[in-house]
């Protein structure tokens, strides 16, 4: 090899590794508590917003605070020289589809699109719930301020909007107010269904169901700690793909698993001070959230929220009941963690939307060898790729701790590194040092 050329695989080495864009850094900092205190006090304001509460009036119900939502999309997007396409995604749903619609009713999310300069059809998605309830789940008169559930993380979704709308991105962002989430998970499925129908390629969705509390019911304070959520693999998996994965692995690698290890990495990396807790699992035990009809179409996605739930402040009335106050009100809410959870939706949001698509069809061989082989394609232009990094890790590690850059190539062998011992996944670096989502290998080489 010509010195040159070896001095150049050196500099691009040093360069990926010790790359910080502080435009990350500002992003963290220009995210306001102040400002998410004032939208989660307007939201409360509107004493209920269950999901079949009143439309008609502009100071109370859905109705008001959906168009309240809309209203703050719409003034951000005024500031960004209309950088935002605002619009509301309607789906009917029928009285009695299930137990929780006692009425027929407009199911309707605000959708915000800040469309990517490079990658239009590629969506990374921030989404919070409109919708609040009281104790009995049908209940859609008595005041339901939802301040943290989910006030919090619908706050956090207009804020990050506020601040990357001052950025450009190659891929799309959007951003959401979900509704009829109480009611069962109503305004994620019209949305996912929205997606598939129009073809968009959803890279992932960051759920932020409940980002505001740091006192637990079991007493603990915390205020650096958050859950990730990640179910192990796709549900709609086929049963060719489920017999694979008993034979070459898998069961802790789904899409969506990938994409709870990359905000962990990049949360470690930006805002070393959080603790990030990725948690196996689809949801609570036996709770579910918004995320879920999109993972139920196949896409990928996650939830965000506080580590030390507080059940007094959840689905209760709001009253004093042996010295203990229930409700979910605005006391609960504790705003400079809402503003560090919306930071780390934020990084998260601009450094996939910065990236290179992933990986495609990552193939891996090695069996009785001494080295490993990995083998991929790249769905997109590769002007803008520096390069690739095949990561590893022992089979009982949750994260990727072991990488190696590669440089611009398909294909790749790890010499002296036996594929029984390690799982495997590669990802792409763009030339602006932004990095993609890990792809696990989907395929074996003979
Ligand atoms: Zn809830």
């Amino acid at each position: 090899m010509k010195k040159t050329t070896l001095l150049f695989i050196l500099l691009t080495v040093i360069s990926v590794q010790s790359q910080t864009d502080t435009r990350i850094y500002n992003i963290v900092e220009e995210i306001s508590a102040q400002r998410l205190e004032k939208d989660i006090s307007a939201l409360a304001g509107f004493g209920t917003r269950h999901t079949l509460s009143d439309t008609v009036s502009n100071i109370r119900g859905i109705g008001a605070a959906r168009r309240w939502v809309k209203s703050q999309f719409d003034k951000i997007s005024q500031d960004c020289s209309n950088c935002l396409e605002v619009f509301f995604q309607k789906n009917f749903v029928e009285k009695g589809s299930n137990n929780r619609i006692v009425h027929d009713v407009w199911v309707i999310n605000v959708v915000a699109i800040q469309r990517g300069t490079k990658y239009p059809n590629r969506y990374i998605i921030m989404s919070g719930d409109i919708d609040s309830r009281v104790s009995d789940p049908n209940n859609f008169t008595s005041d339901a301020p939802g301040a943290n559930d989910n006030a919090s993380g619908l706050a956090g979704t207009i804020e990050a909007a506020r601040v990357l709308s001052q950025y450009k991105f190659e891929n799309s962002i959007v951003y959401v107010g979900l509704s009829g989430e109480e009611q069962g998970l109503f305004g994620g499925k019209g949305l996912a269904e929205y997606a598939k129908k129009n073809g968009w390629d959803i890279i992932g969705v960051l759920n932020n169901d409940m980002i505001g509390n740091i006192e637990g019911i079991d007493g603990v304070i915390d205020n650096r700690t958050f859950r990730v959520f990640s179910e192990p693999v796709p549900p709609a998996e086929t049963e060719k793909e489920r017999n694979m994965r008993r034979f070459y692995g898998g069961e802790i690698d789904g899409i969506s698993r990938q994409l709870a290890r990359y905000i962990y990495k990049t949360t470690q990396k930006y805002m070393p001070e959080m603790n990030p807790m990725m948690v196996y699992r689809l949801d609570r035990f036996g709770r579910g959230g918004h995320h879920r009809p999109f993972n139920d179409l196949g896409f990928a996605g996650v939830r965000i929220m506080e580590a030390h739930e507080n059940y007094n402040r959840q689905h209760q009335d709001i009253r004093t009941e042996n010295g203990i106050q229930y409700g979910d009100v605005i006391e609960g809410v504790h705003f400079n963690y809402v503003k560090k959870l919306t930071a780390v939706n934020a990084i998260n949001l601009a450094s996939i939307a910065w990236a290179p698509p992933a990986p495609i069809e990552v193939l891996i061989g090695g069996i009785v060898e001494p080295s490993v082989k990995l083998k991929w394609s790249q769905p997109s232009d590769n002007k803008d790729i520096l390069g690739y990094k095949i990561y590893w890790r022992d089979t009982t590690s949750p994260t990727w701790d072991h990488s190696r850059f590669v440089g611009n190539v398909k294909e790749f062998t790890l010499e002296g590194i036996v594929i029984d011992n390690y799982l495997f996944g590669v990802s792409a670096i763009g030339k602006n040092g932004y990095e993609s989502i890990v792809t696990f290998p989907s395929g074996i080489i003979r």
